[in-house]
């Protein structure tokens, strides 16, 4: 099929008016937030309506022999959306209706390009919770977080998006529409199909739709902010804190990172605490019932588990949230970390590691970075209660940004190396992409690799779905 045949049943599919074709266009629809990284090429940009408008484009493509980009909020930051090879992309951006809420069965069915913020809403609005919670949900759509099994704050209370998709609608490869799962509770008939398209970041299949799973809310939420004096104490202080409060969260960042923060803020004061300290750590618990009485219970649990700590040399200082907007100033200095980093050409990497082993990772880490790129400030934040950290490493200012990826591209194989050999993973919540594909094996053995080309071919033969991501050549 030529170029002009396939435009045409393209037009055919979803109306001239959403199909896009002007260079604006091509650039926008293209990428993800990894812009620049790669060169960005699509042929052409879709935007279906319907179920029955993405089974229409996916068979045009299929006859044209052409290749298919899903793409979602295009928050991703690995180049899982990034067309880089004259794809088709598939936008899912008019998807995007909240179709039901049951309450009684607390799920809630959707478009797959309904945001992840617009899901929150609806099942607020029937006092009810989807607790997958990120700061890209207000663009990140429901779609894209399934694809990319999206974490984010509330992993350890609540667990990553696979923990929430009860049900979901998929078009295949032949252009077949699949329903997987749907709201029942149990239901034990072999394999569970619909886990295979979470976290395959578009690789096998287009997800049209979506049953998410939706809880109660806490009653109320308690938050502190403590300085902590070293990496391996906040090791203990997790330990002891998932011991004794009914946790939501457990953050850690170090000082550069608060440091960024302020200095972003145009704070020039001493921040939350009166001296300087290694490490920070944010608890968040949960308040179990309601009322005065219930809010001085969680005050109580969480200030005399602080001051054990304290006397146990686990923590320096801490402020306790005395208010909603106190608490979320609080939570303001760990979620402007990455914007406070953005103007400074971070290295990111986003790895995970057994909980028990973060303080023997970071004790070898930092060293490795200090040796390696002496020049460069090393930064770490995350989510220790998942073993998730965020891993930073600063342009110098005077390097040139070429210089400076190169330098840290070479770094990441001894990252990634440490990563392997405390039992990790090369990617925590943010996929593999473009980004990590080289670096997969790190964490999947060859027999594993062996097998995801083997359902990759199962059910994707032609490989038209988001080709060269995820997976080695
Ligand atoms: C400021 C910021 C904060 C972030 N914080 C977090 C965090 O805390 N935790 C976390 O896990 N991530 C985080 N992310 C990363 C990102 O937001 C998530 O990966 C998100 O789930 C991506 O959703 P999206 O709709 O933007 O997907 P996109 O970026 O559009 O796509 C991601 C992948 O999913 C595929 N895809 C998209 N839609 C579909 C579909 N309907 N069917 C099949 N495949 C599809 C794409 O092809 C691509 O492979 C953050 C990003 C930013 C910019």
């Amino acid at each position: 099929m030529s170029d002009e045949t396939l435009i045409s049943a393209l037009v055919d599919a979803v109306g001239a008016d959403h199909v896009k074709q002007d260079a604006d266009e091509l650039g926008y629809y293209g990428s993800d937030r990894c812009r620049g990284t790669w060169s960005v090429d699509p042929r052409v940009i879709v935007l279906p309506k319907t179920v029955e408008q993405v089974q229409a484009v996916v068979r045009a493509a299929a006859s044209a022999s052409a290749k298919i980009v899903p793409s979602g909020g295009r928050t991703g930051l690995t180049g899982a959306a990034t067309a880089t090879g004259g794809e088709v992309v598939l936008s899912l951006e008019r998807m995007n209706r909240i179709l039901s809420v049951d309450v009684p069965g607390q799920t809630l069915r959707c478009e797959a390009g309904a945001t992840v913020e617009a899901v929150q809403i609806a099942a607020a609005a029937e006092d009810l919770l989807y607790p997958v919670d990120f700061a890209a949900k207000g663009s990140a759509q429901i779609g894209g977080s399934i694809a990319t099994n999206a974490g984010g704050v509330k992993v350890l209370r609540y667990g990553s998006t696979r923990s929430w998709v009860s049900g979901l609608d998929v078009v295949t490869a032949s252009g077949e529409l699949l329903h997987l799962g749907g709201s029942l509770v149990k239901d034990n008939t072999g394999y569970d199909l619909r886990q295979l398209f979470i976290g395959a970041e578009g690789t096998l299949g287009i997800i049209v739709g979506a049953t998410m799973r939706l809880c109660t809310p806490p009653k109320g939420l308690l938050v502190a902010l403590c300085s902590v004096p070293s990496d391996a104490h906040v090791l203990s202080l997790f330990t002891r804190a998932r011991r004794e409060l009914p946790l939501q969260a457990f953050e850690c960042f170090d000082q550069g990172c608060l440091k960024h923060v302020l200095e972003h803020r145009g704070i020039t004061g001493r921040g939350p605490f009166a001296e300087p300290s290694p490490q920070h750590v944010l608890i968040e618990i949960e308040i179990d019932g309601h009322g005065d009485d219930a809010q001085e219970r969680a005050h109580d649990l969480l200030t005399l588990c602080l001051a054990d700590a304290q006397d146990a040399g686990e923590i320096e200082d801490a402020v306790v949230a005395a208010t909603a907007a106190q608490a979320h100033d609080l939570w303001d200095y760990r979620e402007g970390i990455s914007e406070s980093l953005h103007g400074h050409t971070p290295h990111k990497s986003d790895i995970a590691l057994p909980i028990s082993e973060v303080t023997a990772f970071l004790e070898v880490w930092r060293p490795a970075v200090a040796k390696a790129l002496p020049d460069a400030e090393a930064l770490v934040f995350g989510h220790v209660g998942d073993g998730n950290l965020h891993l930073n490493v600063l342009k110098p200012p005077a390097e040139s940004a070429e210089s400076f990826v190169a330098r840290a591209k070479a770094f990441d194989e001894e990252t990634y190396a440490l990563v392997q050999r405390f039992g990790g993973s090369v990617s925590a919540e943010h996929g593999i992409g473009l980004l990590k594909r080289d670096h997969l094996h790190f964490t999947r053995s060859d027999g594993e690799l062996t097998m995801m080309r083997a359902i990759k071919a199962a059910l994707d033969p032609r490989g038209m779905f988001n080709p060269g991501k995820v997976l080695p050549a």
